[in-house]
């Protein structure tokens, strides 16, 4: 749409009008540019509909005053028009407060909406069906290498007694009398200023066009029953927690031929006891003895493959992390996978007998200075700093 005219110059009104100016201005204006006024006027038209757009704004208080303070801007999304769609927007009830009032007061009551363009109320077609988004739990092992589950949904099925039509097998629908099967009427109403068509759903037959003289008994009408359906589905290897599958309609089944939704798999996948998850990398923390930190030692580590050996090098530090290459999740989509990131941390012996405490000792005598790297030189960073506090 082109940029928009204030809506004060669009009724020639000033800014301080109370809503007698404004009402009276509109009239004058609406009466000028209504449709059946000037048929096939396009310029007329719009008009009309600017005229509109600005009314149903400064007659409403609040609208109007924060379309003062925030001009257009403000009204974002607040304004009953959509903007450009023709009139059939307002057949009727709609967010159109105010409007039918003032039609009303100027053409008699019972204005129910304009035919002239377009109209709203078209006989209901076939309608894509509702989407289903159902979750699923699985274990951690099979999110890394994708499974085959079976999925139990609720959803709408066509009724087999009818195939959908809603009506008792052997009779049909009858083509509504009042509306003659368009699901809309039309009325024309006299005026001063000339006949003015009205269009609204037909209340008949609800816009359907025609009526179910005998519904279905298994549906009622509906033409759909609900149904319990177990659905395979295949969980690509790499899915994280959180994602989602969808399969394309499989959702809610549509209405009068019209297609099904899509059925979306939430999935979520169960913590792991030993194996923590990022992206496709795994984590895992292993407990080691002090000995074999020091010694050094062949580790038996486990990965979503089974164990893998590791040669632990003598001297390793306890919060030491090592990679494991292509042991973590299999990329979505791809050949590649993610690594295992393995984190040593010693384990402290608990509980030592008389006879281990007196083997740690003599061994810790043998050690003397030497083999606590770390530790001699921390202590000299230490002594260091006493030293030059006492001077
Ligand atoms: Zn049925
Ligand atoms: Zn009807």
């Amino acid at each position: 749409m082109s940029e928009k005219r204030d809506y004060y110059e669009v009724l020639g009104v000033s800014k301080d009008a109370d809503a007698k100016e404004i009402k009276k201005a509109y009239r004058k204006l609406a009466m000028k540019y209504h449709p059946d006024k000037n048929p096939g006027d396009k310029a007329a038209e719009e008009k009309f509909k600017e005229i509109n757009e600005a009314y149903e704004v400064l007659s409403d208080e609040e609208k109007r005053s924060t379309y003062d303070r925030f001009g257009h801007d403000g009204l974002n999304g607040q304004a009953g028009f959509g903007g450009g769609q023709g009139f059939g927007g307002f057949g009727g009830s709609g967010g159109f407060g105010g409007f039918e009032d003032i039609f009303g007061d100027i053409f008699g009551s019972g204005f129910g909406g304009f035919g002239g363009s377009g109209g709203s109320s078209r006989r209901r077609g076939p309608r894509r069906g509702a989407d289903i988004r159902q979750s699923v739990t699985i274990k951690f092992e099979e999110a890394a290498f994708g499974k085959k589950i079976k999925v139990k949904i609720n959803r709408s099925e066509e009724c087999d007694e009818c195939h959908g039509s809603g009506a008792k097998p052997g009779t049909t629908k009858k083509t509504c009398p009042t509306c003659h099967g368009s699901g809309t009427v039309q009325s024309v109403q006299r005026t001063p200023f000339g006949n003015i068509a009205s269009q609204r759903t037909c209340s008949t037959c609800n816009g359907e066009g025609e009526i179910n003289e005998s519904p279905c008994n298994k549906c009622h009408g509906k033409g759909s029953v609900r149904k319990t359906k177990t659905i395979e589905v295949d969980i690509p290897a790499g899915i994280d927690d959180g994602q989602m599958i969808k399969l394309s309609g499989q959702g809610e089944v549509g209405e009068k031929g019209g297609p099904r939704g899509d059925l979306y798999i939430v999935v979520n996948v169960q913590k792991h006891e030993i194996f923590t998850r990022e992206g496709y990398d795994v984590y895992i923390e292993m407990p080691i003895r002090f000995t074999q930190a020091a010694l050094g030692d062949k580790l038996e580590v486990p990965t979503l493959d089974g164990k893998v050996s590791y040669n632990l090098p003598e001297g390793t530090q306890t919060g030491t992390v090592f990679r494991l290459r292509e042991k973590g999740i299999p990329k979505l989509r791809s050949n590649s996978r993610g690594d295992q990131y393995v984190k040593v941390i010693i384990d402290t012996p608990k509980k030592l007998n008389d006879e281990q405490k007196e083997l740690l000792r003599k061994f810790d005598e043998s050690c003397g200075n030497k083999v606590h790297e770390k530790q001699r030189t921390w202590k000299s960073k230490i002594d260091n700093f006493f030293k030059g506090i006492k001077k």
